[in-house]
């Protein structure tokens, strides 16, 4: 499958219901009234676009309608698909089909709660890099789960890149700083530093990430470069207040958003990505290694939108 293949079928359930419900808010009526946006706000909503954002986009069609005239109910889907486009532009960076690095090595940290797809975004992420011609190294720096040294192994070897570990209980940030150590040795491009999620012993884990991110400037200054958030989309709203707290704790420069596959709620997208200020750059669309991309507004968008059965 090709990648705006794979990107439309991750986004399927999303489209169908968001696509799908304005295809039939807006069929066999003539023109756009207010029953129409209001049921069109509800859509919105319930596909997770958020309220504040949700009522910019109300408030630019109504406008647009005022302004421009158009009254004509057909118009509805357009004018929706571009102010969901120049929603996403605002923060700007489109994801990079082909990554340049000016740090070397260039150190990213992955962060996020239990379960979001931190150790399989870095995973993807490895084969990524790699297939760009990388020389990546992981660090297993979540060494608060049992299972989590074995687990980023595995995707270690299907990547095809080293991983730096210690045992269970270790210190976070000394495998970090090993990790950095055997990146500068080997002349690695790439460092990636899985940290563990564990959610309720939240204050600990911000301190630790915290601890984690000044070992990594002490060893290489300037390092993290990137300090990447993976939110899970099905999580919803919930996934926009776990981001504030830990951008206040550790400056999130991106977010990846994983399991578009799974959820019609691919509206977080857009909540993330014009309320919390922060570029998206890759979104997971699936569990294989493969099904990672770098977020680009304008395939997003064609895939949220062209119905294969051109409805
Ligand atoms: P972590 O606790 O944040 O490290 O999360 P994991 O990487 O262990 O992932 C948790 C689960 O989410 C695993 O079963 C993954 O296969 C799954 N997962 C991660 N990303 C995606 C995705 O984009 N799509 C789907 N369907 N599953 C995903
Ligand atoms: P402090 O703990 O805040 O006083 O900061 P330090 O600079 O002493 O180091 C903090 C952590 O960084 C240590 O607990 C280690 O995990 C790690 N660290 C610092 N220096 C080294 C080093 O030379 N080797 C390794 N493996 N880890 C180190
Ligand atoms: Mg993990």
């Amino acid at each position: 499958m090709g990648f705006l293949d794979k990107l439309k079928a991750g986004l399927a359930k999303t489209r169908e219901s968001l696509f799908g419900k304005v295809a039939r808010l807006v069929a066999g009526k003539k023109t756009i009234d207010h029953e129409m946006l209001d049921r069109l706000e509800e859509i919105l909503i319930s596909s997770d676009v958020g309220v504040p954002t949700t009522l910019e986009i109300l408030d630019r069609i109504t406008m647009r309608i005022q302004e421009e005239g158009f009254e004509s109910s057909d118009r509805l889907m357009d004018m929706l698909k571009q102010e969901i486009a120049s929603m996403l532009h605002v923060n700007g960076e489109e994801g990079l089909s082909q990554h340049k690095f000016e740090a070397k090595p260039h150190v990213v940290m992955v962060v996020g709660v239990n379960g979001v797809g931190k150790t399989t975004t870095i995973g993807k992420l490895a084969h990524l890099y790699r297939c760009e011609g990388y020389r990546v190294i992981i660090g297993a720096a979540d060494t608060f789960r049992a299972a989590a040294n074995e687990q980023l192994e595995i995707w270690a070897g299907r990547a095809g890149v080293e991983i730096i570990r210690q045992a269970q209980g270790a210190d976070p940030a000394s495998v970090a700083f090993d990790t950095v150590s055997a990146a500068a040795a080997r002349s690695a491009d790439v460092v990636m530093i899985d940290t563990a999620g564990r959610l309720h012993t939240k204050v600990n884990l911000m301190e630790e990430l915290k601890k984690i991110k000044r070992v990594l400037d002490k060893r290489l200054p300037g390092a993290p470069h990137d300090v990447l958030l993976v939110l899970d989309a099905g999580t919803g709203q919930n996934g926009l207040q776990q981001a504030r707290q830990f951008h206040e704790a550790v400056g999130v420069t991106g977010i990846v958003i994983t399991k578009l596959d799974g959820t019609a709620k691919g509206g977080i997208v857009l909540a993330a990505s014009r309320e919390l200020n922060i570029p998206v750059r890759y979104i997971g669309v699936g569990e294989g290694i493969d099904d990672l991309q770098p977020f680009r507004r304008r395939d997003f968008v064609h895939a949220l939108f062209n119905n294969p059965n051109g409805l």
